[in-house]
């Protein structure tokens, strides 16, 4: 078996950091300075002998420090290239992640998993990974490099000019930027068998029973619906008991109930949502049932695209391994149209009216052309500081093909504590009215309303359209 990776916190500071890293890392050991540092797993006395004995037992080695001390420390004992373990520095404060020593035994591996975990980018000077967009040295579990003593010979002649062929499946090279050609030199072979390597060949043997000692990672990303636990899928609510890791924004993992003190919840912050996406890979990967939360629907303005999209770009086998569903959940604009009525009961279109992520001009071009060909309407994000114009402007495009009198539904917090439901004309309808957990809807021409009794109105819009059929 090997060793548990050993990380090694010298402050208070670094603790936090090695605490975040073992959140993702779970067989992570944590060695603090014993006098500097409380709640660590373990304690020592002297850096310099405390890693080059965890380095000399081959134990996987992440040190709180700079790169200098650990290389220093080090220095004695350095070894033979392909025996060591996996050497990387972190700053104490997560800012960088520096692989130091074990290009072929996972550092670079490693050091865009830590990052990962981290959300910050793995400072990875390796010129052939940089290059190629991979390290053939290490394939994913389930691959193993037989003559790791060529490869450093076989890069060099890639960098020099040298093209490659490959031959057998090797998933985590098929966005690799190597320098194909079929009649290349040099060749990559990825077999079953036990074969030995000739020369300007890198050979893998793919090791199927291996895989299947893993524990298969799974990864569900669930939608919650608008707040209400009523309101969302039992597969959903089986999900979050059976998760060990939950991931999400605060407000969504608080809404989503509670957790067992076993159960490791990541509350992320307003990152990158593609970097939240690998973050949950990397989880699963280590054999992890995670669940990443949206409100609403997941596949609606939230993770699952993101997921997804990760995931097609990965080469990782492994991640292509994990156990992926998509759970769905009532979007916001289904909740809100329900609690009015059936306002989107004929053809109709989502739109998010944010531009972060897409040109305004194409958001223009879709409320002119749905408007022109009478969709109803559901605006999503619909307005906020930073974005005050975009929504005065879209209600201008809707004035221009709606009578003043078509029904506009203003659903906030809807199925929350603070729910509110109004619904008033478009002519009355001014952004003071709207923030960002509002959804907006837009009936189409045909769309109506009438008193209810009780207070408030229904709206409906028809089944038909054009002219009412004879019943
Ligand atoms: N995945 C979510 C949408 C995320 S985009 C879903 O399917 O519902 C965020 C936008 O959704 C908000 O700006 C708001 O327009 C809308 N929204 C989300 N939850 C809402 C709620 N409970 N009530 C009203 N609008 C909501």
């Amino acid at each position: 078996m090997t060793p548990s990776p050993a990380i090694l916190a010298l402050s208070a500071l670094g603790l936090q950091t090695a605490l975040q890293i073992k959140s993702g890392m779970p067989n992570v050991i944590i060695y603090g300075l014993n006098t500097r540092v409380e709640g660590a797993d373990e304690t020592f006395e002297n850096f310099g002998e405390t890693v080059r004995q965890l380095y000399q037992t081959g134990h996987t080695i992440i040190a709180l420090c700079s790169a200098g001390i650990t290389i220093r420390s080090l220095a004695s004992v350095l070894e033979n290239k392909g025996a060591e373990p996996p050497v990387l520095a972190v700053a104490d404060d997560g800012s960088t992640v520096v692989p130091l020593l074990g290009g072929t035994t996972g550092v670079n591996v490693l050091a865009r998993r830590i990052a990962a975990i981290l959300e910050v980018s793995p400072a990875i000077t390796t010129s052939g990974e940089l290059r190629f967009g991979t390290c053939l040295l290490n394939p994913p579990p389930g691959f193993e490099l037989k003559n790791p003593d060529s490869a450093k010979t076989f890069i060099a002649d890639m960098l020099a000019g040298k093209t490659v062929r490959v031959e057998g499946n090797a998933p985590w090279l098929a966005d690799a930027r190597l320098p194909l050609d079929d009649n290349g030199e040099l060749l990559i072979l990825i077999t079953s068998d036990d074969v030995v390597a000739g020369e300007n060949e890198l050979v893998f043997q793919s090791l199927a029973a291996v895989e299947h000692e893993r524990p298969r990672g799974k990864l569900s990303v669930i939608g919650l619906g608008p707040g209400n636990p009523d309101f969302m899928i039992p597969a959903v609510k089986h999900a979050l008991q059976q998760a060990q890791d939950i991931l999400g924004y605060e407000t969504y993992i608080r809404m989503a109930g509670s957790f067992r003190p076993d159960q490791t919840i990541h509350a992320t912050d307003n990152r990158e949502e593609m970097q939240r996406a690998r973050h949950a890979f990397e989880l699963a990967t280590t054999g992890r049932s995670v669940v990443m939360i949206s409100s609403g629907d997941p596949g609606v303005f939230a993770m699952a695209s993101a997921v997804i999209e990760a995931l097609h770009e990965s080469g990782n086998i492994a991640w292509h391994e994990v156990e992926l569903e998509i759970l769905p959940g009532v979007s916001a604009a289904l909740a809100a149209a329900s609690k009015s009525g059936a306002p989107l009961g004929h053809d109709f279109c989502i739109i998010s009216l944010s531009d972060n992520l897409k040109p305004w001009e194409i958001i223009e071009k879709r409320i002119s052309l749905a408007a022109e060909a009478d969709f109803a309407f559901a605006f999503y994000n619909p307005i906020s500081k930073p974005r005050p114009w975009q929504l005065p402007r879209a209600i201008e495009l809707l004035r221009q093909h709606r009578r003043p009198d078509t029904p506009v539904v203003l659903g906030r917090d809807i199925g929350r504590p603070a729910e509110s439901l109004r619904t008033i004309r478009l002519a009355d309808l001014t952004p003071e009215q709207v923030d960002m957990r509002t959804v907006i809807i837009v009936g189409s021409s045909l769309t109506r309303s009438f008193p209810k009794t009780g207070g408030g109105e229904w709206t409906y819009t028809p089944r038909w359209y054009g002219t009412k059929p004879a019943s």
